[in-house]
């Protein structure tokens, strides 16, 4: 068995979704099982609507939602000629949950409400997909993946409940393959025992196809996206960026923590327990090779290169010289779990620490403020943090020269430059 991942930038269009349907006929009748994200930017729009909702901008949550509505009506449409009527009443099931929330006034927490507006992305694309390749003659069953995984409450960012997970999937995914050879589900979300929607953090789709293919014993995970398979640089800001075939596991959990945008960090886990190949595959070309990341040694690999954009700097400085020790160090640690900030750089003097983070302006005010207790405080604004993993002098040298450098860290394999 494989299991696939569609991203939404491959059923953002009528001619995509037609071509996922060439990228399965070219797979015979082997058992596939398809996790599928939101269509296109569908997850953006229906944050978009949870914010207005929780703003008490109940017209407004509304009017965005029946954009998210039409539009996808409309792909129905388009797609869609002897199951249309059939599917459009499933997807008005769904546009009907959502509709009722909008009318209430929110009671519970924001994130609650997140998850309840934006999990209907996931579920509209996958009944639009699974329909249109049952009439086009790939017979598949669809299944709402919060009847399979489980998770906590703790909405946004639900973690699995794995043994429930596994039993549902055991004993209502396996069985469908006796009878089709493709399932069709949804990335990205689950549900509580209270039966509460739940999405598992931006992006997460990658992540639900890995605890799939783990639970399912799959021969491989491969996701498609729109780019010949994992590259050393992000292709839109470094026009010479190179593909990269092999990669091994490390590697991978190494550059999605350096914040590469190329796979949810949380993926490969449940693949390298069991040993699980994932393929990363162009879907605009289903024929060119893609990157294969698996356990073996991959040896001369080139610079990889992450630029994350929007950092501050925080330098805090000890209030009356005394040292920063384990003490004060502890307490700064505890602030970035409450506050729920994770720095990307750290490095501490005897008097001082720097910490660079993510700029989420309402929360380095907090966590400024709560520092401002034991230290001197400044935020610097505006910066860019540079990893290269495997770097050389010169790569270094190039993509550094000329900037204004704050802070740095260097081990043989790793360099990390703060600059502006
Ligand atoms: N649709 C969700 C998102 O855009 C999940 C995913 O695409 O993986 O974040
Ligand atoms: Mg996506």
């Amino acid at each position: 068995m494989k299991v696939f991942k569609f991203g939404g930038a491959s059923v953002s269009n009528v001619e995509r979704v037609q071509n996922l349907a060439s990228i399965l006929r070219s797979y015979g009748d082997e058992k596939i099982l398809i996790v599928i994200s939101a269509m296109g930017k569908t997850t953006n729009a229906l944050e978009k609507v949870a914010e207005a909702f929780y703003q008490g901008h109940r017209e407004e949550a509304l009017r965005l939602f029946e954009q998210v509505r039409q539009h996808h009506l409309t792909m129905a449409k388009y797609l869609l000629v002897r199951n249309y009527l059939e599917t459009e009443a499933q997807l008005k099931d769904f546009f009907t949950e959502v509709e009722w929330l909008l009318h209430d006034k929110p009671q519970k927490e924001y994130d609650y409400y997140y998850d309840q507006v934006v999990c209907s992305g996931e579920l509209l694309s996958t009944t639009i997909v699974s329909a249109f390749l049952n009439e086009t003659g790939i017979l598949n069953s669809w299944i709402d993946v919060r009847d399979i995984f489980r998770t906590d409450d703790n909405f946004r960012d639900a973690a699995i409940d794995w043994t429930t997970t596994r039993r549902n999937t055991e004993q209502r995914i396996l069985p469908l393959f006796d009878q089709y050879n493709i399932v069709i589900t949804q990335g990205f979300i689950g549900a509580t025992d209270a039966n509460e929607s739940t999405t598992l953090g931006r992006e997460g789709s990658d992540y639900s196809a890995a605890v799939f293919a783990n639970l399912l014993d799959a021969e491989s995970q491969t996701i498609w996206k729109d780019v010949e398979g994992v590259m050393n640089a992000d292709p839109k800001l470094f026009p010479d960026a190179r593909f990269i075939a092999e990669l091994n596991y490390d590697e991978v959990i190494e550059m999605a923590y350096y914040g590469a945008q190329v796979i949810h960090p949380k993926t490969i886990k449940p693949l390298q327990n069991k040993g699980i190949p994932l393929l990363v595959k162009c879907f605009l070309d289903k024929d060119l090779p893609g990157t294969v990341i698996h356990k073996k040694t991959v040896k001369n690999l080139p610079p990889i290169i992450v630029l994350k954009e929007d950092q501050v700097l925080i330098h805090l400085h000890s209030k009356d010289f005394s040292f920063v020790g384990e003490k004060p160090t502890g307490e700064l640690y505890n602030l970035f779990s409450e506050i729920r900030v994770k720095p990307n750089l750290m490095q501490s003097g005897a008097v001082h620490l720097q910490v660079c983070l993510d700029d989420k302006p309402d929360r380095i005010g907090k966590l400024a403020l709560a520092a401002s207790e034991n230290f001197e405080v400044r935020v610097e604004k505006g910066l860019t943090l540079l990893t290269i993993r495997h770097y050389d002098k010169d790569i270094l040298e190039k993509l550094t020269t000329g900037k204004h450098i704050l802070l740095r860290q260097q081990s043989p394999e790793t360099v990390q430059v703060l600059m502006r």
